[in-house]
């Protein structure tokens, strides 16, 4: 009885301090976090703006050709953890997503359920193709997927993204919709001033690599008058880099474009022998000097008006 007693006064006098303690577990940060698989930087870098307390994983750099890639074991690995997969789309990752999606035998990220999300669905896409011909090469069929460089796609991407979160991870949708308006805000911001800086750049015309700037020169007003590559994913041969010369002494050209994941033998030879400047741009976050969407914007507009021998 007295003992008894003395325990009951003990856990009164510990009450306040319990009750403290509950209320800090029920305001502290929840440990459970979002694990995102991104099929590209970009979109990596768009979790992380939406999601600051999300584990994510970039299958791929930029410097990486995300047509390209193999699906190693670390990628069917993250795979398999993964709540939310965040991939360009439009056939993009055709080559080898299937796969990884087959191995990685997750059942939230199969085409079709919430956890996949393709950023190509949310949006219309440049140059959709009627009808496919296997022999024009590597064709997008389902229009270009290298949405990165559309500022107005992009946004319309991170509206949906963010929504998608918040079904998945509905006690946290406030703060995903905070983080959107937050990010919208910034990008809505940016949007004329990269537009206002870049204003010599309308009507220009470049011979560039793939379709991988298509976005880019549509939003800025350029025209790609030539392709490095004679058909989709072929590497340069010398007789089209020949005609490719012939081109720049009929067309005005500015310059020659290419990204750090392609051949830049043939860029190189083309931009010599014609006497242009050769201008290589970042294709994504996490190139040097290159933290988020905003530094890319920012340095493709550089680079591009430094081609032009309007440096900044
Ligand atoms: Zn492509």
């Amino acid at each position: 009885m007295h003992i008894n007693s003395n325990v009951y006064r003990g856990l009164s006098r510990q009450w306040p301090a319990l009750l403290l303690v509950g209320l800090m577990l029920m305001w502290a940060p929840r440990s459970w976090a979002l694990s995102v698989f991104a099929c590209e930087p970009e979109y990596a870098s768009l979790v992380q703006e939406l999601a600051p307390e999300a584990s994510v994983f970039s299958a791929t750099t930029a410097l990486q050709d995300p047509h390209q890639v193999q699906a190693r074991p670390s990628l069917i690995a993250k795979m398999r953890r993964a709540d939310l997969a965040v991939c360009a789309g439009a056939e993009l990752e055709v080559g080898w997503l299937p796969m990884l999606q087959m191995k990685a035998n997750n059942p939230k990220v199969r085409n079709g359920q919430p956890g996949m999300f393709y950023a190509a669905e949310q949006i219309d896409t440049l140059d959709q193709q009627v009808r496919v011909d296997r022999t024009q090469g590597d064709v997008h069929a389902e229009g270009n997927p290298h949405i990165q460089f559309s500022p107005a796609r992009m946004a319309t991407v991170a509206t949906a993204l963010a929504q998608r979160m918040g079904e998945l991870d509905s006690a946290n949708r406030d703060s995903y919709q905070a983080n959107l308006d937050a990010f919208l805000s910034r990008w809505n911001a940016a949007v004329p001033k990269w537009e206002a800086r870049a204003a010599s750049l309308k009507g220009q015309q470049v011979i560039a690599y793939h379709s991988s700037f298509r976005y880019l020169f549509d939003w800025l007003g350029m025209t790609q008058v030539g392709d490095l590559e004679p058909k989709p994913g072929i590497a340069p041969t010398s007789a089209h880099l020949a005609s490719l010369l012939q081109r720049t002494a009929q067309d005005e050209v500015m310059a020659v474009v290419y990204t750090g994941y392609q051949d830049g033998r043939g860029a190189q030879w083309l931009a010599q022998r014609a006497s242009l400047p050769l201008v290589k741009l970042p294709f994504g976050p996490g190139e040097e000097g290159v933290n988020d969407l905003f530094d890319l914007y920012d340095q493709v507009i550089d680079g591009l008006l430094k081609a032009q021998g309007n440096a900044p």
